[in-house]
């Protein structure tokens, strides 16, 4: 019995996100979720929840060597998030579209980082960045059986 078998055939379908500490402390998760809906993702798991160090140590592993990896720990770990995963054709890069820039001040007009994102930092939320990543980071913080 493997419950993430069904993940990997649906490659392509499928990415994970995280609304930030930031969007979760100025109240902008019901207008950030209306958004993802209305661009036609759907939810297939979803959950308030909080990382440790330990959880966003390794979730952001990829940046340990970088400047701002304390900061950016520090911030991912300072409140609580909404993780999810959500369901669209080509679902990564038309999600990372949604979202714009990783810094809002280049992000395009009537996105998410460019509506809600105060810095390059705190900017709101997460996508991922390859079906690969959506795979993994998924299965970071969902079990088979939370998602539907
Ligand atoms: N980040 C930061 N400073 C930087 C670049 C990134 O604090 O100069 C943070 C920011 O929260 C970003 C996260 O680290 O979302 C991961 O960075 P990445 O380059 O993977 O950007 P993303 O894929 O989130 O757009």
């Amino acid at each position: 019995f493997a419950p993430n078998l069904k993940i990997i055939k649906m490659s392509g379908i499928r990415t994970f996100t995280m609304l930030k500490p930031d969007a979760v402390e100025k109240g902008h998760v019901g207008a950030i979720l209306e958004q993802i809906a209305s661009a036609g993702f759907r939810i297939v798991a979803m959950k308030l929840t909080q990382m440790t160090q330990t959880d966003a140590e390794t979730f952001y592993a990829v940046h340990k060597e970088r400047p701002f990896f304390g900061e950016l720990v520090e911030y991912m770990t300072r409140g609580p998030i909404v993780a999810a995963i959500l369901e669209k054709e080509n679902a990564v890069e038309d999600f990372r579209t949604l979202i714009g820039a990783t810094n809002p001040e280049d992000a395009a007009e009537g996105t998410i980082r460019k509506l809600y994102a105060a810095s390059i930092g705190e900017n709101a939320v997460h996508g991922s960045d390859s079906d690969e990543n959506a795979q993994i980071e998924g299965a970071f913080h969902f079990a088979g059986r939370e998602m539907f």
